[in-house]
């Protein structure tokens, strides 16, 4: 089977979004040790919109100007070293500032559709070029910010222009509507991967686009009370490395908490524990290729330690990739 270790490369977005050792820096720097060691490769989604951010203030701040530097150096040793660096959207940065000690992060408007076409199509061409001129590399993948990409419809034309023709953001039976985010790949194809046209849930054999889904896993509400005390038991293995806050996600604690969901197969804090029998469920069910989620900030000390045992137990059976490796052409 194919595995995508896949890392969304983000600060946080709430009030408290951490600093940028903490959230990115360190955390990534145990994911190359682990890939360095092993001999495996990750693949790294990175907010392009940061990025931006960053370079707009660093001249004023010495503190960004820090930043950009050490995250810009990450971002090429990762992309040189072979692993895979492709394109993450959170259009909120459009509307966010420094205001000389902090972001003010306005998450008004959190997702891409909430932009007109013309906007649209303007913020994937920038942020896009971000990653093309740190990397000198084709980037032709996407993971939506908070997996918002629907209706793809109003995307669809910004993301042919840019050659932007694999995506990565769909989870089966994701569904979650709140003031900010919007996803519901209810009806998602049982697929590890297939191609659409206009909207990502909806396969079409013809069509131009390939969806690599993230792989999905059903939890019990046990597994979330486990998670919670487990975290308060032993903070020092289990709470993440990031030193912030999620934005709010109004009503989706007391869901997990209290019945059965369907979730991202995911490498951040206790969801490690789960990628064993991830793997063998796509097995039973034939899958070529399992994309696990993760990010940065939200892995702990216990996730490190599971993935590491993960790819080491796996990397003989199982084909450790990135989408480079598996759908760039002209290679
Ligand atoms: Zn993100």
């Amino acid at each position: 089977m194919n595995i995508y270790i896949t890392l969304d490369y983000e600060i946080y977005f709430g009030e408290n979004h951490g600093t940028v050792d903490k959230c990115i820096l360190y955390p990534t720097s145990e994911l190359i040790r682990i890939a360095e060691k092993h001999d495996v490769r990750f693949c790294f989604f990175v907010d392009c919109g940061f990025i931006l951010k960053l370079d707009e203030y660093r001249k004023q701040f010495p503190q960004l100007e820090k930043d950009y530097t050490a995250i810009t150096d990450q971002i090429k040793y990762l992309s040189h070293s072979g692993h895979d660096v492709q394109l993450h959207i959170h259009p909120h940065w459009e509307d966010s500032y420094y205001n000389g000690e902090r972001w003010i992060i306005d998450v008004r408007r959190y997702k891409l559709i909430d932009f007109n076409e013309p906007e649209i199509e303007a913020i994937v061409t920038k942020y896009k070029k971000v990653l093309t001129d740190l990397t000198g590399k084709e980037i032709f993948t996407y993971r939506a910010g908070g997996w918002c990409l629907q209706p793809f419809r109003k995307l669809k034309k910004a993301f042919q222009k840019n050659n932007i023709t694999v995506d990565s953001s769909v989870f089966r039976k994701g569904f979650y509507v709140s003031e900010n985010y919007s996803y519901d790949f209810r009806n998602a194809p049982d697929k590890d991967i297939y191609q659409f046209e206009d909207e990502p849930e909806i396969e079409n054999t013809n069509g131009y686009f390939t969806e690599v889904p993230i792989s999905s896993i059903r939890n019990s509400p046990l597994f979330f009370w486990k998670l919670f005390l487990l975290g308060r038991k032993n903070p020092y293995l289990h709470k993440p490395l990031g030193d912030g806050r999620a934005m709010p996600a109004p009503g989706q604690r007391k869901k997990m908490l209290t019945q059965y969901t369907d979730c991202t197969v995911c490498v951040d804090g206790y969801n490690a524990h789960l990628l064993d029998r991830a793997v063998r469920k796509l097995k039973k069910k034939k899958f070529d290729n399992m994309v696990v989620i993760g990010h940065p900030k939200a892995l702990s000390r216990y996730s490190i330690q599971k993935l590491e045992e993960f790819v080491e137990k796996n990397k003989m059976k199982h084909n450790f990739t990135t989408y480079s490796k598996m759908f760039q052409k002209n290679k």
